[in-house]
């Protein structure tokens, strides 16, 4: 059920309106002036515009200007947008979102309603009456609102899309982040290509900067501006085509030493050195540490390679980060639960594991060492598990078996209490 909630006087979120897409719905907002109301948003149905609208009027008495700012395109925050409209909206987006409404509007909501809903009649049922139209303003770059003496900013926050506004209101510290901002999971990364990326991260950078109280995100709870960083942590693995798990490195370390233990298995260990952190990664493959240290001493990162198998690894350090991925089966379960006991013993107060490790749930051929499923995270019991899941590879093959299969894993973040 979508809820709304009064950030400030006068500035309120309408959270968990209806999307095709996502569990968690979509976000939207108004603003309350002494003679106007500022929409950020239009929610994805004529139904959820309808509500955003009296949500707003119900507050208000009289007649007011309207606004309507259209973050950007996708249907989820635009396709309410004809209710805005047909009640005198003064229609504020992009000159991208403009561009496409203005040319293509018919053919983009055809294109949605095709792609998902299949059936033009379904459609209407959920969404009702889509009208796409050209916006009256068209901005190309940040500007200042002033309306009734109040200032609404307008953020231009190229990443998602290249079209993307965020709309800040510094009064009261609230950022209506749209999807240049998720909260409680990583960011739709699908509509550009990592140089947009890139420029998203800058963009999210500069929005850190401003004074902040609460963000509503296009998508997921409100928050504060601890729901930037964990979007930029989530752009630059990304970038780096790196693991979600490794979230949690870069949530709770800023710098560190890292021991990975086969780096034939991985490549977090070169992104790691890059994000400042001092690797140590382990290889019984001679030609695979030196390639990996060449590529390093490229970009002047600070490495170590031992050409050593891990179960033979004389530990003489101890290490805010260990990373094993896929070793553990090769071995007897005796010699993992020492390693596993080293590993331990050799980790920082706080220290974090990353393991990733086949289970007995699918056959692995010569495998000695599979873990039954659950039983990695019970070996953690003392641990926070900041993240565990057991799931599959990719389909491949390999020399022990030249059929292709894929292998039952578990994967297990834990930090040290
Ligand atoms: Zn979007
Ligand atoms: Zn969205």
């Amino acid at each position: 059920m979508p809820e709304v909630k009064e950030l400030a006087p006068g500035v309120f979120s309408m959270t968990g309106l209806y999307n095709h897409d996502h569990d968690e719905g979509v976000n939207a907002g108004f603003i309350i002036t002494s003679g106007s109301i500022i929409f950020i948003d239009a929610g994805m149905s004529s139904y959820s515009a309808k509500a955003l609208w009296r949500e707003a009027q119900s507050r208000v008495h009289g007649e007011k200007e309207i606004y309507l700012v259209l973050t950007h395109h996708h249907p989820d925050h635009s396709f309410g947008m004809g209710y805005f409209v047909q009640h005198g909206a003064h229609v504020i987006a992009h000159r991208e979102t403009s561009k496409l409404f203005h040319h293509e509007g018919d053919k983009y909501r055809d294109f949605i309603i095709e792609r998902y809903f299949h059936d033009p009649l379904k459609a209407a049922e959920v969404l009702g009456e889509v009208r796409l139209t050209p916006p009256r303003t068209s901005i190309a770059q940040d500007e200042v609102m002033i309306v009734d003496e109040e200032e609404i900013h307008l953020l231009h926050v190229p990443g998602h899309v290249m079209g993307q506004l965020c709309v800040y209101h510094p009064e009261s510290r609230v950022l209506f982040g749209s999807d240049a901002i998720y909260s409680g999971r990583p960011p739709d990364t699908q509509y550009s290509r990592p140089g947009g990326w890139k420029m998203w991260i800058g963009q999210l950078q500069r929005l850190k900067d401003l004074p902040l109280d609460t963000i509503v995100p296009g998508h997921g709870p409100l928050g504060d501006a601890e729901i930037i960083t964990d979007n930029i942590i989530y752009l630059r693995l990304a970038l780096g085509r790196q693991n979600r798990q490794l979230y949690h490195v870069l949530k709770h370390k800023k710098y560190g030493k890292v021991l990975e233990l086969s780096l034939h298995n991985d490549r977090s260990a070169l992104f790691l050195a890059r994000q400042g952190f001092v690797v140590t990664g382990l290889d019984t493959d001679k030609e695979t540490g030196e390639r990996w240290v060449e590529e390093a001493r490229r970009e002047n990162l600070r490495v170590h390679f031992q050409n050593i198998d891990a179960y033979e690894y004389t530990f003489d350090d101890r290490f805010d980060i260990i990373i094993a991925t896929n070793i553990f089966h090769r071995h007897t379960p005796d010699e993992n639960e020492e390693l596993l006991q080293r590993m331990h013993s050799y980790t920082q107060p706080r220290g974090i594991h990353i393991l990733t490790a086949f289970t007995s749930e699918t056959p692995t051929s010569g495998a000695t060492g599979l873990f039954a499923p659950g039983q990695l995270r019970e070996l953690y019991a003392n641990w926070q598990i900041l993240h565990y899941e057991e799931g599959y590879t990719h389909i491949h093959t390999d020399d022990d078996d030249p059929e292709p299969h894929r292998h039952s894993v578990a994967v297990l973040v834990a930090q040290q209490n």
